[in-house]
């Protein structure tokens, strides 16, 4: 019997102890699994913290990430409301709740239910289950469990962000953008206890309904809190006399492509994520590009996009994906055209000046070919269809010669800047160069507003000086806490050469495809660009000021191309009224004096001046420009005492001649240049000397070693290559030899087709006189043989 007694004794200790336990686990294992919902809303914040774009969370409710500290004046206004001995009691207040059956006994129903916060977070965590006395005391159990494992503070924390405020709308951020317009931290005392009181019924507490209601349980509040002392009575007055609100805001919507762009990219939602957009600016930008589109909308132009750079920071300050609203399907709304990869017309052009400046082989305003011109086939054409001989490289550059910049694309090389376009993280210029070709510089790629931005955006960073050259080429931030390490590019300009190349693209005044001079209204000093796509698809306009560069597409989502699509008439209006509205204080780049030197130049050629040449000035030019080559179009002749004719010591007397030195350009360029310069001509030789005129013919086309392919026709059949030379006199005769072989003779223009075997030749051409030039050139077919 001891024994079994004992026995008994001991299992009924264990069965005890086992309980306990049990009882201990369960208690422990009482909180509800997720205790609240992690689905937020994304809400964007500009760069002064105010709300920019939001979208409603998973479960259409506006639940705004939580905030990581609540405003003081909220949470005395909850706790004086809700749970008076909050700091004090252990996640249940039995006072409250002797209250709460003191009342409800009294009254004969519910008024009270003696919840604390702790109790009301663990029914919103489970999600409001219907009252009763058992569901109650689980309720105390579990919130006796929560302040185990939680703070005061971050359980105050819990409720507040996920409490339902009315609506769809949970927590105290969201509905103090929803019923205020602000954010929690700025709300006034009225504010604050009207959102107190909200979650003891949002349902029957709804603004602009039952308003009265909703007006005396918070002035109950307010006079509590006055009573308590937590506000003054000038307070108070003031916060009785504030409004209760009567609708429901909409959230700000300023950037919403922005938005899609940066969840796309995997932003995460469940904080406030603090970009880099200015609120101002990007409003400012929203005005412009609204009047702009009305404009551009008589022309059926549709679409738009802008892209706001910060020149030091590496930021994006303004991002308008498109013109009209997001959810617009009509006109493509919902298309992000800062994003979109379309073909950037003349648009990639600075980078391949910047590039021959930077390496020393082209002086700013060295004159450049502009002559016809005939690669294999491919025949570019300056916009205007007209050609000027010679033009200096920054006016080439300015008035977005088409001709000059083949020229000098098949000089640097196709492959070269291919390559540097990759450097300048141009991704969608992706095909290998040989796809491309010469067309690299025209247009013929696809690329984004973003990608352009970014590059211009480099160039500013390398003159603005060497504290933000390193950052140069490294990718635009958005988001405030993230850096520009994304990618680094090992393109290095110096910034002399960019330095030249902004000033080449400061000028104003732009002439038109119809050769109509069209003048920019700005105070600032803006280096710009402009491109247009064939067919009148793209117009764009890119500027860049110290601070700022400012990028513009216009076009249609669909591809369809306009009459006067083009860059300078309906893009940079835009662009510079948007630099109009965002840049107050005209500034431009210091010359960065370390970087580059006085160069000696010719002044009628712009080359390095070499020892022929007549009027040398002194110049600042890149430091790579010491190497640049020297002028060859002046040449010393010599003429007799009156200066009317050439001579030599053949036929004159050496003492009595004349040296003089004289510009003189090849005959093709000089035919063309001509015609818009006159100048001083070569004094022909005297009658006296008996000497053949100088050279007078020269090829248009194949150019010097050129390698030519010939073309075939759909059907496959070989078509014929055309050659072309000019004569300065108007009625020379041409006579055409391949190696020996007679081709024919021409009159102006003199222009010769033939369909040569694969091979190497001599190209001669001789005129009436005898006068001769010949050409070396190989044929292919551009097939293996
Ligand atoms: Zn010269």
């Amino acid at each position: 019997m001891r024994i079994g007694g004992l026995k008994r004794y001991f299992s009924r200790r264990k069965l005890f102890t086992l309980l306990f336990v049990a009882l201990a686990i369960a208690f422990w294992n009482s909180l509800p699994q997720a205790l609240m919902n992690p689905d937020r809303s994304l809400a964007l914040l500009d760069c002064k913290g105010r709300i920019i774009s939001a979208r409603l969370a998973k479960d259409a409710q506006w639940r705004f990430p939580a905030t990581d500290s609540l405003p003081q004046n909220y949470v005395s206004a909850l706790l004086t409301f809700e749970d008076k001995r909050f700091y004090y009691h252990p996640g249940v207040d039995p006072l409250a709740l002797a209250r709460a059956l003191r009342l409800n006994l009294k009254h004969r129903r519910i008024i009270s239910g003696g919840s604390t916060i702790s109790m009301q977070v663990i029914r919103l965590a489970k999600k409001n289950p219907p009252r009763s006395i058992p569901q109650k005391l689980i309720e105390m159990i579990q919130a006796l469990r929560l302040e185990l494992s939680y703070s005061k503070d971050e359980i105050l924390k819990i409720y507040a962000n996920n409490c339902p405020l009315g609506a769809n709308i949970v927590g105290v951020e969201a509905a103090a953008v929803k019923y205020f317009g602000r954010r929690a931290g700025e709300l006034s005392w009225a504010e604050a206890a009207l959102l107190a009181v909200l979650p003891n019924d949002p349902s029957l507490l709804f603004p602009g309904r039952n308003s009265d209601e909703l007006k005396r349980k918070r002035d109950g509040l307010l006079l509590k809190l006055r009573e308590k002392g937590a506000i003054d009575n000038e307070s108070y007055m003031l916060a009785l006399a504030e409004k209760i609100p009567q609708q429901i805001r909409s959230i700000p919507d300023w950037a919403p492509h922005f938005a899609n762009k940066l969840l796309s990219d995997g932003v995460d939602p469940t904080k406030f994520v603090q970009t880099t957009i200015n609120l101002e600016l990007q409003q400012r930008c929203l005005e412009a590009t609204q009047i702009h589109h009305k404009r551009l909308k008589n022309n059926h132009i549709e679409n738009l996009a802008v892209l706001v750079a910060d020149n030091e920071r590496k930021s994006v300050l303004a991002y308008i994906g498109n013109s009209g609203l997001i959810y617009e399907n009509d006109n493509a709304g919902y298309v992000d055209n800062v994003i979109a990869p379309r073909s950037p017309g003349s648009a990639l052009k600075p980078f391949l000046f910047v590039s021959l400046f930077n390496e020393g082989l082209l002086l700013p305003d060295a004159l450049v070919a502009d002559i016809p011109v005939n690669f294999g086939g491919y025949q570019p054409e300056n916009f205007d269809r007209s050609y000027r001989g010679a033009v200096p490289a920054s006016e080439a550059l300015a008035r977005s010669l088409n001709v000059p910049a083949v020229r000098l694309l098949s000089r640097y090389g196709v492959q070269k800047f291919y390559h540097r376009l990759t450097q300048l993280h141009f991704n969608h210029i992706n095909k290998g160069s040989d796809y491309y070709g010469l067309t690299l510089i025209l247009g013929g790629v696809e690329c984004t507003l973003w990608e352009l931005v970014r590059a211009y955006s480099g160039l500013a960073s390398i003159a603005n000086g060497p504290v933000f050259k390193e950052y140069a080429f490294t990718e635009l931030k958005t988001i405030e806490e993230h850096d520009n390490q994304e990618f680094h590019s090992s393109m290095e300009y110096s910034p002399g050469a960019v330095y030249a190349l902004l000033e080449a693209l400061k000028e104003l005044k732009r002439p038109d495809h119809d050769g109509q001079w069209m003048h920019y209204e700005s105070a600032l000093p803006i280096a710009w660009k402009t491109g247009t796509s064939m067919g009148f698809r793209d117009a764009w306009a890119i500027g860049v000021t110290p601070q700022y560069t400012v990028g513009v597409w216009v076009g249609n989502s669909s591809g369809e191309g306009r009459p006067d699509l083009t860059g300078l008439k309906a893009a940079a209006p835009l662009m510079f009224d948007i630099f109009n509205r965002i840049q107050k204080e005209p500034r431009w780049f210091a010359m960065p004096e370390i970087d580059m030197t006085e160069i000696e130049i010719c002044q009628e050629s712009g080359f390095r001046a070499g020892k022929n040449c007549s009027h040398v000035v002194s110049k600042m030019a890149p430091f790579a420009g010491l190497n640049s080559p020297l002028c060859t179009y002046h040449k010393i002749v010599f003429l007799d005492s009156s200066q009317q004719y050439q001579v030599n010591s053949e036929c004159y007397s050496p003492s009595k001649m004349v040296r003089c030195s004289f510009f003189t350009l090849p005959p093709a360029m000089d035919w063309f240049y001509r015609r818009t310069h006159p100048q001083e001509a070569l004094p022909p030789f005297h009658p006296d000397c008996n000497i053949s005129q100088t050279p007078v013919i020269d090829f248009l086309y194949p150019e010097t070693d050129a390698k030519i392919l010939i073309p075939r026709s759909l059907g496959g059949r070989l078509e014929a290559v055309v050659f072309e030379a000019l004569h300065s006199e108007k009625d020379a005769v041409l006579f055409w030899y391949l190696d020996d072989f007679y081709l024919g003779m021409t009159e102006s223009p003199h222009k010769m087709a033939v369909s040569p075997k694969t091979g190497n030749y001599i190209l001669s051409v001789t005129d009436q006189n005898g006068k001769q030039i010949r050409r070396k050139v190989q044929i292919t077919t551009g097939e293996k043989e």
